[in-house]
């Protein structure tokens, strides 16, 4: 089996999807590893330290399986054979025209981001690392844009008070940016429609704001978020338009799967918020959940609040987020050669593997059954 490291062609993409240490893990598995010179340059791979590992240097797109970050694009696709596999980030609820090109090609299709959110599929879980990773940059760039420390201090000069951080959606992103937030000695205040993260907030050194009691959506049988219900949202709306007055930095990670992102912040709530004020609207690229936020943009709104809705926080780590995205790749090639020898056993009847599978012999496999409860 050969596996085709390829050079990521996206222009703001810098990660690889693939290291040098996880090269030595798929060689392991019995592959020969092709990585496309130059691919893990701007996560400071060099090419030496692939061909160290045992890679070869060469044309990745030839090879049984491809292992991406994004999508690649239609050229890129042109060069793989049929019958091959590619693994990579394809947004499978949001692109139904992609996963019916690929089928059409011939290819089998893993999505990396459908992994369903199981225990046994936590190590391969790419979505999870990059928003631990995204989260913590969330913080750093606001803490960039912010004019202020974010710690109290008490100086000959006079008393200076520590900045007040509002984090929506305490999931894996937020619980890394409070943990950042409050690493930096800001005082933070976190809020989700799941109460069973009070504790991971408290935890992490943050105040948890309950929106009130009541139905706040249903968890899915793939453990991914739901709708939030009209009632909550209601109640949410009063919480965040008293909040958006109070804090100084507002960081929001609010997402449902497949769908827009649940607007959480007004204009007019944006408005109330204090010149000088951050907001880093991590939604951005899937319609934001700040009124007025641009997906990639930094915004200034009249009253002085910057809106950051950079959407590719993760890649400002590159070293770390192909450390972990790689890692996540190696550990289901683990799981996709089970004896070790090379061979690809392409198992529909395990659910995390039939869960990602989206394209497998001319047909869309998208969406999956649901996962029987156990
Ligand atoms: P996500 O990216 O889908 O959503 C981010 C957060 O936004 C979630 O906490 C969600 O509750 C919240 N949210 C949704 N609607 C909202 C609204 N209207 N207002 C405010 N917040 C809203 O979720 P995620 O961070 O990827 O994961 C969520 C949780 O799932 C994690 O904290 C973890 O407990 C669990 N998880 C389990 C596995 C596994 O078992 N394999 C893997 C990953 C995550």
């Amino acid at each position: 089996m050969r596996i085709g490291v390829p050079r990521e062609s996206g222009e703001h993409e810098t990660r690889v999807a693939a290291t040098p240490a996880t090269v030595v893990g798929l060689v392991e598995l019995g592959a020969t590893v092709v990585v496309e010179p130059g691919a893990g340059k701007r996560a400071s791979f060099p090419d030496a330290a692939y061909t160290a590992a045992g890679a070869e240097l060469g044309d990745p797109w030839g090879a049984d399986v491809v292992l991406a970050l994004g999508t690649p694009d239609a050229a890129h696709l042109d060069r793989m054979t049929p019958g091959a596999t590619l693994v990579a980030m394809v947004g499978p609820a949001r692109n139904p025209e992609l996963l019916a090109d690929l089928a059409r090609r011939g290819l089998t299709v893993l999505a990396a981001d459908a992994v369903p959110r199981i225990s046994r599929a936590q190590s391969l879980d790419v979505l999870s690392s990059m928003a631990n990773i995204a989260g913590y940059r969330a913080v750093v760039e606001a803490a960039h844009r912010f004019g202020r420390f974010f710690a109290g201090q008490v100086t000959a000069a006079g008393k200076v008070p520590p900045a007040t951080v509002l984090v929506a959606g305490a999931g894996v992103a937020g619980l890394a940016a409070i943990g950042a937030a409050t690493s930096l000695g800001a005082v933070v205040r976190a809020t989700d429609p799941r109460p069973e993260v009070a504790e991971q907030v408290r935890s992490l050194g943050g105040e948890f704001l309950a929106v009130g009691t009541g139905d706040a959506g249903q968890e899915s049988s793939d453990g991914y978020a739901r709708a939030t219900s009209a009632d909550y949202d209601a109640r949410a709306a009063e919480l965040y338009t008293e909040q958006a007055a109070d804090v100084d930095v507002v960081i929001t990670t609010a997402l449902i799967p497949g769908r827009p992102a649940p607007r959480l912040l007004t204009a007019a709530d944006v408005a109330r918020m204090k010149p000088g004020s951050v907001i880093v609207d991590m939604a951005a690229g899937q319609g934001g959940n700040v009124e007025g936020s641009v997906a990639d943009e930094v915004v200034v709104t009249g009253n002085g609040v910057t809106i950051v809705g950079d959407t590719n926080l993760a890649a400002r780590l590159p070293v770390q987020a192909s450390q972990l995205y790689g890692t996540n790749l190696l550990n289901l090639l683990k799981l996709l050669v089970p004896a070790r020898d090379g061979q690809m056993v392409l198992d529909l009847d395990d659910v995390v593997i039939r869960s990602m599978t989206v394209a497998h012999r001319g047909d869309v496999l998208w969406p999956p059954p649901p996962i029987p409860v156990s």
